[in-house]
């Protein structure tokens, strides 16, 4: 079964918490909202595309 979407994990750079998305893996960019203090970040995978860097909005 074809894998669709991977999780990307990335860390808020106002609270430091690590949040986790569903991402298309057609998707080399997205956007998420921090779950603990809404901070909207643009992340973006690394080499690995598990640990996604995160600049915020
Ligand atoms: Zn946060």
């Amino acid at each position: 079964m074809p894998v669709a979407a991977l999780t990307a994990e990335w860390n808020c750079t106002r609270c430091g918490t690590t949040n986790r998305k569903l991402v298309p893996l057609a998707d080399a960019r997205t956007t998420d909202r921090c779950m603990h203090c809404g901070a909207r970040h643009t992340i973006e995978p690394d080499a690995r595309r598990v640990r996604w860097v995160a600049r915020q909005d």
